[in-house]
């Protein structure tokens, strides 16, 4: 077994805090939402972290997702249930990209995508703190990744997902033993049969950022940025922004990092990315607002990010604003063009949100947002293998004459 989770689990969360009001919560309770209707947030004792370990004890570890464990909220390490959560390797873009471009493939993680990282800690949560049934939303990751590691530790799973969610998603859903059902509207709306259920106390709510501990699973991409940059930062990230999990999750976690000592006050610039059929946050950035209305009639290849309403709202435009970056649409056919860019010119296969992010790249180029020089990462958060692709459908019949110039 690997040697992170072998070691004595040692977390240092002290607390959660709400996200708007900042009213303190217990660990070690099963919470949702806070009083406010916002999400908690978990806090860490970082002196005592700072006292007990260095980057040189991280460094000295595997690699792996656990090797974060003190920054993590699991208690006991027999809840976490691995189905091996790797460091994603950081892939240069140097033809469809740039010569600065690189891409955080996240293709790589258990089930395919990084929803891996939030749910491996949701559930291994669930687990600790005594839930038995589970239900949520999704736009096919997520409910994958649920799934996944919630039947391996014997936690029921009901998952409720569009009716045009990709195939290969609801498939893997159901044969990773969650019930699945489609429904015939968007991601709130399965949300809100997800609550009326959990309202009930039929079942858990695992909406994201309903429960604390997805973020903190997502946290781990920003943990490992900075580790692979050397503990510096890159100047740029794009984050193709859904419910916004991933992204204020790094931004949490170049906090806790640089209150540790371990990373310098400078930030990378924050790019949120979002379909032009589903804008909501580029909407409100580009208002002014705090907070972002519901975007009707969503629709985008990028089922993704097709996301109406998020409950993190604020926390996303604040920190895309702290950062000095900014809330950036691009149109379908720009994302798969840009999908189809980096497969026939760098070899790398993208997930049409991880394509949003670098026609997003390319946008922000043009208008001045970021130049050549400075170093950027791209999320690519799912294996692109999991999307259709163009047909190839070329056949050779071996019987016939083969003309091998033209092969
Ligand atoms: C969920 C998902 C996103 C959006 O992530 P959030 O952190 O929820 O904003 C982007 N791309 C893919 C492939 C996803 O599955």
């Amino acid at each position: 077994m690997n040697q992170n989770l072998t070691t004595d689990r040692q977390t240092f969360a002290t607390h959660l805090e709400c996200s708007i009001t900042g009213e303190r919560y217990e660990a070690d309770q099963l919470h949702g939402l806070s009083r406010a209707g916002r999400p908690l947030l978990v806090r860490y004792d970082l002196d005592a972290v700072r006292s007990a370990i260095s980057r040189d004890t991280i460094e000295a570890r595997p690699t792996d997702l656990w090797r974060w464990r003190e920054l993590l909220p699991v208690r006991q390490t027999a809840n976490i249930v691995s189905l091996g959560e790797i460091e994603t390797p950081l892939v240069p873009l140097t033809k469809s990209g740039g010569p600065n471009v690189l891409v955080k493939d996240e293709g790589r993680l258990p089930t395919g995508s990084f929803k891996a990282r939030g749910l491996v800690m949701a559930v291994a949560m669930a687990k600790e703190l005594g839930v038995k049934k589970i239900a949520m939303p999704t736009n096919g990751n997520a409910g994958a990744a649920l799934a996944a590691y919630a039947t391996r530790c014997g936690i029921e799973t009901i998952v409720f997902c569009p009716d045009d969610t990709p195939e290969i998603n609801v498939r893997e859903i159901a044969m990773q033993g969650a019930r699945v059902w489609r429904v015939n509207g968007l991601i709130d709306d399965c949300g809100a049969i997800v609550g009326k259920g959990a309202a009930e106390g039929r079942w858990f709510d695992f909406s994201t950022l309903k429960e604390p501990y997805r973020i903190e699973g997502k946290k781990t991409m920003g943990l490992e940025l900075a580790a692979q940059f050397g503990w510096k930062l890159p100047d740029a990230i794009f984050y193709p922004t859904g419910g916004g999990t991933g992204l204020i999750g790094m931004w949490k976690a170049f906090d806790e990092l640089e209150k540790l000592g371990w990373i310098g006050s400078e930030r990378p610039k924050m790019f949120a990315v979002q379909a032009s059929g589903c804008a909501p946050i580029v909407r409100a950035f580009e208002a002014g607002e705090e907070h972002a209305e519901r975007w009707e009639d969503a629709s985008t290849v990028a089922a993704g990010i097709r996301v109406p309403k998020a409950v993190g709202d604020f926390l996303i435009l604040r920190a895309v604003r702290e950062s000095g970056g900014q809330a950036l649409a691009v149109g379908d056919p720009a994302i798969l063009k840009a999908v189809e860019a980096a497969a026939k010119q760098d070899g790398l296969l993208l997930c049409p949100e991880g394509g949003a992010t670098l026609a997003a790249y390319h946008q922000a180029l043009n208008t001045g947002l970021v130049d050549e020089d400075d170093k950027v990462v791209l999320f690519n958060c799912a294996t692109g293998l999991k999307y259709p692709m163009p047909e190839a459908p070329q056949a050779l019949d071996r019987t016939q004459p083969i003309d091998f110039d033209a092969l």
